[in-house]
């Protein structure tokens, strides 16, 4: 049987992403999924409420992941050198320019702004069935990546597989330290009735997290994406709930801010988790992705690192020694070294801004109104966060 260079287990955003990157590297890749899996990674048992009917434009497609992931610019970038970013239909991809944090009084506020950072956008909000499909689409011509339906023998093993991963504890002993954030995240889309100006809105609203991205699907200047992070039980009854009961709920949450809200989608849920594996490597084998490390959606992170992990894996791999070979675990060691830092430090923010936000006592509730207005008055530590955030 072929020998390939690399076996990618799992062919989710992150893995595809490896399979073309290294294949356009010239290495010969076998990239293994599971067939047809659903995109919703819902929980077991899990059942998202009933599928709101579509009240504009294009409705989206029931079935079909309905997250809107915001991408910063380094994987903006990496897209690009990927040739799946320009393929990408126009709608499936907005620009950023504002982004508005609010905490649970009035008048506390976080305002960032593309112009302020000297940046073109902030970041831009990219449908995730349509990338999942762009990402097909470009491996249908990567000539050394071949679709495999069993593992084939490989010199280097790049665990993709996502939150779900289990080879890497069943074959290799990789130990997970995971916290539950007893939380479900609801996505879906809303169409509003008011136009979203390419502006994205958070709300800290303790307990729960309400982020809308502004998108153009299903209708242009006035969509959204949103991921609503809210304790489980009541996430239950929200996703129980029929679609009018659960725009007013939403109503609530936003304030009336931004309009009326209508759902667009149906709506789907995941279990929140913070996690990270013991090692991100051993000989032969390396992981990547939501297989690697596992934040709370309120950044909008997860992907960026697990395509910042891409990045990170193949630029050792193409500047390795030429007598080291792909399974050198003192090789792998110098990807796993460039990535613990930055996961580490994503899983420490959102983990500390979900803590700090959760709480419901008063003193720790001002303090947190406090520290938002301060941070918008101080222009450099401002400066830093979005940096981070934008991966520059
Ligand atoms: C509600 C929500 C909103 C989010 N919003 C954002 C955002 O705005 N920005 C952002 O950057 N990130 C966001 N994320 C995070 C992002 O979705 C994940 O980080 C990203 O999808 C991880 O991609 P992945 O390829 O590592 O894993 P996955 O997408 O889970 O893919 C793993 C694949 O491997 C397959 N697989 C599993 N086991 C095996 C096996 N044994 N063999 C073969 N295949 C296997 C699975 O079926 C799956 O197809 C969000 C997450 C959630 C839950």
């Amino acid at each position: 049987m072929e020998k390939f260079d690399v076996l990618v287990r799992g062919s989710g955003c992150v893995g595809r992403s490896l399979a073309l990157a290294l294949g356009a590297r010239g290495f010969r890749v076998a990239l293994l999924g599971k067939t047809a899996a659903p995109a919703a990674a819902t929980e077991p048992g899990l059942a998202s409420g009933p599928a709101a009917a579509a009240t504009a434009g294009r409705p989206v497609q029931p079935g079909s992941d309905v997250r809107a992931y915001a991408l910063n610019a380094q994987s903006v970038r990496l897209l690009n050198r990927l040739r799946v970013w320009d393929t990408l239909p126009e709608d499936a991809r907005t620009a950023v320019h504002d982004m508005r944090v609010m905490g649970d009084r009035a008048g506390a506020s976080l305002h960032f702004s593309a112009w302020d950072q000297g940046v073109g956008e902030l970041a831009h909000i990219v449908d995730a069935a349509a990338l999942e499909d762009q990402l097909d689409a470009a491996l249908r011509f990567a000539p050394h990546v071949q679709r495999v339906s069993a593992p084939v023998p490989a010199t280097l093993e790049a665990l993709c597989e996502g939150r779900e991963s289990v080879t890497a504890q069943t074959r290799h002993g990789v130990h997970f330290e995971r916290h539950d954030y007893g939380h479900l995240g609801i996505a879906a889309r809303v169409v509003a009735s008011q136009p979203h100006h390419g502006v994205a809105l958070q709300w800290f609203r303790s307990p729960d997290i309400l982020g809308l991205l502004p998108f153009d699907r299903p209708e242009a200047g006035r969509s959204y994406g949103f991921v609503w992070s809210v304790p489980r039980e009541r996430a239950q009854t929200l996703l129980a709930a029929g679609p009018s009961e659960f725009e007013a709920a939403l109503m609530e949450a936003t304030g009336g801010q931004v309009g009326a809200l209508t759902l667009a989608s149906e709506r789907q849920a995941w279990p929140l988790q913070l996690a990270r594996a013991d090692r991100l490597c051993g000989p032969g084998w390396v992981l990547l992705g939501d297989a690697a490390h596992l934040v709370h959606p309120l950044a909008g992170q997860g992907l960026n690192l697990g395509l910042a992990d891409v990045e990170a894996l193949v630029e050792v791999i193409v500047a390795r020694e030429a007598w080291r070979t792909l399974d050198d675990e003192k090789l792998l060691r110098r990807y796993a070294r460039a990535r613990l830092a930055p996961t580490w430090a994503m899983g420490e923010l959102t983990d500390s801004l979900l803590r700090g936000f959760a709480s419901q006592a008063p003193v720790i509730a001002r303090l947190r109104n406090e520290g938002l207005r301060l941070v918008d008055r101080a222009g450099p530590i401002k400066k830093w966060l979005t940096a981070r955030a934008l991966g520059h």
